[in-house]
């Protein structure tokens, strides 16, 4: 009798002292990878079923992983910025100095050259200004910080003013900014008309910058469907080749990267006008051929009592 009874007796004992030495090791397990998790997996009722476990486990390694390579790219794409933004800002830095310095040496003394390196000097910090202005401007962005107001507005009348701001610059390549037709009713749509502005002052900007001495920039503005208008923004200048599209509108993405570029620009222009239509949930879109022309085009929602 003593040896049935003694023997359920142990069983039962190193039973439950092997149960609760693993739970306490799983315990222990939950406890430590819960450190790491910012929704404790400790609260949930602990298992001793070791699929359930291996498959919690193994979901927790996956969502880590994929945390660890957010934050990789993340960390990559800030060294990257800070890097680029130091190397755009060297430039007319030192082109600031370099006149200053030179007028310090003694230029300052000779009236023809004095005045001549201070407005170099001068370019070199307006270069400075919209450089960091483009910068502040695409943080924001990018940060979700740029809320946006909407408003209906005239978009041929809003093309017609930065065709008129824009003038002075065209003119000095013999540039002519054109619509592709007489636009005599209003053509409404809704959104934040000031930033707007701003893409269509890019796109046309760069038409100029990009665009052939005694060429033509058109822009034309077309029914797309029922709700939407698509806006073309179309130069005759040196095009694009096809390999750069599709990295056109990355952050400091240029062509011609060589230090004699004629014109300087941030290299932001293209990246702010996306993320300025990717916020309006509308698309943008690229159409080049080298040495013929570019066409960039943009959607945007038509206002209600259009009359158009
Ligand atoms: P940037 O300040 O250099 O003009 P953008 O982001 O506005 O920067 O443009 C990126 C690059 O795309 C430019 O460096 C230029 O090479 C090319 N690009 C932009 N617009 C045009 C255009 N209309 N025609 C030809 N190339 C263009």
């Amino acid at each position: 009798m003593f040896f049935p009874i003694s023997f359920v007796v142990s069983f039962l004992i190193i039973q439950i002292r092997v149960e609760r030495f693993i739970y306490r090791r799983i315990k222990k397990i939950y406890d430590d990878v819960s450190i790491l998790e910012s929704s404790p997996l400790s609260s949930r009722p602990i298992t001793t079923d070791m699929k359930t476990l291996t498959e919690e486990i193994e979901k927790f390694a996956q969502d880590k992983k994929i945390e660890i390579d957010t934050l990789k790219i993340r960390e990559e794409y800030r060294k990257d910025f800070l890097g680029n933004v130091a190397h755009e800002l060297k430039t007319p830095l030192f082109t600031v100095q370099g006149y200053i310095l030179t007028l310090l040496d003694g230029a300052l003394r000779d009236k023809k050259v004095r005045e001549k390196y201070l407005e170099r000097a001068n370019k070199g910090v307006e270069r400075l200004i919209y450089i960091v202005k483009d910068l502040d401007m695409i943080t924001k962005l990018e940060t979700g910080d740029l809320n946006l107001d909407k408003e209906r507005f005239d978009i041929v009348e809003l093309i017609k003013s930065v065709f008129d701001l824009l003038e002075m610059r065209a003119t000095k390549k013999n540039i002519v900014l054109t619509f592709d037709m007489d636009y005599e009713q209003p053509i409404y749509v809704s959104a934040d008309k000031e930033k707007i502005q701003q893409v269509i002052t890019n796109l046309l900007v760069n038409s100029i910058k990009y665009g052939h001495n005694d060429g033509t920039t058109e822009v034309s503005v077309e029914n797309l469907i029922k709700n939407k208008v698509i806006i073309r923004v179309t130069d005759n200048g040196e095009g694009i080749a096809n390999e750069h599209i599709p990295r056109l509108f990355e952050r400091f993405y240029r062509i011609d990267k060589s230090g004699s570029r004629k014109e300087g620009g941030s290299g932001l222009g293209l990246s702010i006008v996306k993320h300025i239509i990717e916020a309006h949930g509308e698309k943008i879109y690229v159409e080049s051929e080298e040495d013929v022309g570019s066409e960039f085009s943009f959607t945007l929602e038509k206002a209600e009592n259009n009359d158009s």
